[in-house]
């Protein structure tokens, strides 16, 4: 099985304490300066902002014709395929002969509805499964042909995306891009598939109960979201893993995936007039789809008070979670949150560190703030040690919280934030696959320019801004806290 899902977007909460570094990789190392080879375009990456627009750059678009050259920025050019309004994505970058050529359609767990929970998912899985021309029958399913070049190949799920990514040998572009464009519209999707794969999936369902992060963390977003759809996790509810009936996924794929709703994005050795003809080739005869792309309407209601959830379950790691709601990756306030959320937990030198393991009450600290497109959490965690209460953890972890909304934090506390961030991003950008993981997170947040626009806002944080949005933001009734509770297993 190839498919990794959500375990791929969560891989944070299986190990302490390198815990979520997914979506902390932002940043520019120097050998992606900008291309400059696009125009700069009208378009405004988001506003209100305090994102900086310069890091896009003004050129003369090469003639490609059948495309419209976007803007670039951070390395990245965009294009916009002109006959179904797919979006392209090219950083070229040739240290090795190879590439990867990933697919993000903008559609997760945020658009299932009850019933269908998990479907974003299911389908994933049997995208792998086959069409009419890439199948085991014929000896040719699409795993197959990677495997062949000597490729890999994968895909993951979460709250806002989907992506499907090849990562072959410069000499087989073609195949990736005739692949996804393949399955984009030509799945099978049998039932004689879905059953054997909805087992594959159920284990993955079980694996996330058995975690004691992955499990704290779905049920404080069940009660801190209640209407909007990050309420319920991408895995899904474990009935609708079970019964979904494949004309559900039928319906689910037919609404959402299609040209206008996804992003190639290619990184590596290619020339970017080859990229091109062979998106045109592959790309270009799928039709728009038929219907508008449906959006969301629903909004969270407002939050009037403190909630808290219990989990007690078999297990042997005691933790507390402290949530708050927090805004969308894309609002201005996020940085100096993402900032607050290092100095509060990342490394032995955080306030929650100092406070609650060097005092013996914890074995480490971490904290959860994900890329989302709309408004989300931050959540704390502070893992028990040995003899450790609850009570005590989370008191302890509120007083340095108070502090920080009280007193503020120091310009050096944000420096090292700052480095660290830089640091992390810098190595979480190696290599074209890294690169991919880390665009995805940003297209899946509604803007792909935040690649590159985040660590410029990163880095002018300032103490003030910290504590305004510790104050802003870190509020009791604002805050869902979960206490998961490990029980002895039954003899
Ligand atoms: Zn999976």
């Amino acid at each position: 099985m190839k498919t990794k899902s959500a375990a791929l977007a969560l891989p944070a909460l299986y190990a302490l304490p390198t815990l979520f570094a997914l979506p902390t990789l932002l940043a520019l190392p120097a050998f992606l300066a900008f291309s400059g080879i696009c125009f700069l375009s009208v378009l405004q990456p988001f506003s209100p902002s305090a994102f900086s627009a310069d890091a896009l750059s003004a050129a003369v678009p090469p003639p490609s014709p059948g495309f419209t050259c976007i803007r670039s920025g951070g390395g990245f050019t965009e294009y916009r395929l002109d006959s179904n309004g797919l979006q392209i994505l090219l950083m070229p970058e040739h240290s090795s002969p190879t590439l990867t050529f990933m697919v993000t359609y903008r559609v997760g767990s945020r658009n299932e509805v009850t019933g269908a929970t998990g479907a974003t998912h299911l389908l994933e899985h049997l995208m792998f499964k086959g069409t009419k021309k890439f199948n085991r029958d014929l000896g040719l399913s699409l795993d197959q042909q990677i495997d062949k070049v000597g490729g890999a190949n994968n895909a993951t799920t979460w709250f806002d995306r989907t992506n499907y990514y090849e990562i072959l040998g410069s000499d087989h572009l073609a195949l990736a891009a005739d692949i996804e464009a393949d399955r984009m519209r030509n799945l099978l999707l049998r039932e004689e598939d879905r059953r054997p794969e909805m087992t594959v999936v159920r284990n993955e369902f079980e694996r996330g109960e058995n975690d004691p992060f992955n499990a704290l963390m779905k049920e404080i977003f069940q009660s801190a979201y209640v209407a909007y759809p990050y309420h319920h996790d991408t895995i899904g509810w474990l009935s609708d893993i079970e019964n979904v009936p494949i004309e559900k996924l039928r319906e689910f794929y037919d609404t959402y995936y299609w040209p206008d709703n996804a992003t190639v994005t290619i990184i590596g050795d290619f020339k970017t007039g080859d990229a091109l003809d062979i998106i045109r080739k592959y790309f270009a005869p799928i039709p728009r789809a038929p219907h508008p792309i449906p959006q969301l309407h629903t909004t969270e209601p407002a939050q009037t008070g403190p909630r808290r959830v219990t989990i007690k379950r078999a297990g042997e790691l005691g933790v507390v979670g402290i949530a708050y709601k927090t805004p969308e990756t894309r609002h201005p306030d996020f940085p100096a949150l993402k900032v607050l959320s290092m100095i509060l937990t990342n490394g032995k030198n955080s306030r929650f560190y100092r406070a609650l393991t060097d005092k013996n009450l914890t074995v480490g600290a971490d904290s959860l703030l994900e890329y989302t497109a709309a408004p989300a959490l931050m959540i704390l965690f502070a893992p028990l040690a040995p003899g450790a209460t609850h009570a005590d953890t989370e008191k302890a972890a509120l007083a340095e919280i108070e502090r920080v909304k009280k007193d503020g934090v120091t310009a050096a506390e944000v420096a090292a934030a700052v480095a660290k961030y830089l640091a992390d991003s810098a190595y979480q950008r190696d290599g074209s696959f890294a690169i991919a993981g880390n665009i995805n997170e940003c297209i899946a947040a509604g803007d792909w320019t935040l690649y590159h626009d985040m660590a410029d806002a990163i880095k002018k944080t300032t103490p003030a801004d910290i504590q305004r949005v510790a104050q802003k933001y870190l509020q009791e009734d604002q805050s869902t806290t979960g206490w998961f509770i490990p029980l002895a297993p039954q003899e």
